[in-house]
């Protein structure tokens, strides 16, 4: 519904060869661990001591994304993004990503030109180089999978696993802002398929629409931390929605949790928007996802390097293993937490 192309050149014009040289013509490295980029059978990388880190996202028109409502720019900014944010979610540094595309001859050489702007903006913010990919076609829709590679000290690497019991439970920003912005989203879909001369009504949602279409990666808590001489003892991203994160979290340290709502950041765009559509605002945070912000555990001893930062919320702890996962109600109730993800909840609330 915000597409509006004024010039189609058709895929088929073009072939695959001189496609890619339209979609990288604008590519340009920046990284001195790039020896050599696009353009021969395999980028050289050189990372001399530093560790390496490897993470792939898929991601597939209709399940992952759908543009009716996605710009096309915004989609090729928010598919860096999800990458960049499973680097930052290692307390390493993305430096490279490469990009497969598999694509239908509905989308024309100017749209795929748009998902590039988006990937490239995205690229240049944070300083990460676009070394390759592989083009192919699709028969139905667009596929757009990319991998991304890191780098940190061996002794900076923070894993999933490594929480202990006690260790405070902290995360970089607000959520349920993507998922509320979505909300919207489907809502406008809905009435534009409806009547097309109905034009969308998102005003004054500009943060929870921007938190879903324009999503940033926290590659900045990295350098945070470094500043801070703080390393979280264990770290995720959200992705899914605090609820199934924070169970990887306790799963993979095999440790128990008690997160505590009254304490879980929640932008007040967002209790609106979740308010609107008769949803707690609280499911919205727990369960809504793609907000990719940093969840990550630190120890008591670091209360006070974190304390009193405006940008990192203290939201529960870990307890012992065997203990249950639990979040705390504003009313003192105790409610198990169940990992019901992104998925789970877009079904069970369809409107
Ligand atoms: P090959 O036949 O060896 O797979 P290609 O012709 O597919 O090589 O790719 C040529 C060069 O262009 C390679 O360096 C590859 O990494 C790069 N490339 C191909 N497709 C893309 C894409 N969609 N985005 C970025 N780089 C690409
Ligand atoms: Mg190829």
């Amino acid at each position: 519904m915000f597409e509006n192309r004024e010039k189609r050149t058709e895929l088929s014009e073009l072939g695959e060869f001189k496609l890619i040289d339209r979609l990288t013509k604008n590519v340009a490295n920046r990284q001195k661990s790039t020896i050599l980029g696009i353009g021969d059978d395999a980028a050289i990388l050189n990372f001399e001591n530093d560790k390496v880190l490897l993470s792939t996202d898929l991601l597939i028109e209709g399940i992952h994304f759908d543009l009716s409502y996605m710009p096309l720019k915004h989609l090729g900014y928010k598919a860096v993004m999800v990458n960049l944010s499973d680097i930052a979610a290692m307390n390493a540094t993305p430096t490279q990503i490469t990009v497969g595309l598999a694509v239908s001859n509905r989308f024309s050489v100017e749209a795929l030109e748009e998902i590039y702007a988006g990937m490239l903006l995205a690229c240049k913010k944070y300083n990460v180089d676009l070394v390759g990919g592989d083009t192919t076609s699709s028969t139905s829709g667009l596929i757009l999978s990319i991998s991304v590679l890191g780098t940190a000290k061996a002794g900076n690497i923070v894993k999933r696993s490594t929480a202990k019991a006690g260790d405070l439970i902290v995360v970089s920003g607000d959520l349920g802002a993507a998922y509320a912005g979505l909300l919207l989203l489907e809502r406008e879909k809905e009435v534009f398929k409806k009547d097309q001369n109905i034009q969308p009504d998102l005003g004054g949602n500009e943060y929870v629409l921007e938190r879903q279409l324009r999503p940033e990666a926290r590659v900045d808590m990295i350098k945070r931390f470094a500043d801070m001489k703080l390393i979280p003892t264990a770290m995720i991203d959200i992705s899914d929605g605090l609820a199934s994160e924070v169970m990887h979290l306790c799963k993979e340290s095999a440790l128990g949790c008690n997160l505590y709502e009254d304490k879980i950041p929640i932008d007040p765009q967002t209790v609106s928007v979740a308010e609107l559509f008769n949803i707690h605002p609280i499911t919205c945070a727990l369960n809504g996802g793609e907000d990719y912000e940093l969840l990550f555990t630190v120890s008591q001893n670091d209360f006070e390097k974190i304390n009193g930062q405006g940008e990192f919320y203290i939201i529960g702890h870990m307890t012992e293993t065997g203990e249950a996962k639990n979040l705390i109600t504003t009313s003192g109730e105790v409610i198990p937490i169940t990992a019901q993800g992104w998925d789970g909840i877009k079904m069970d609330d369809k409107h």
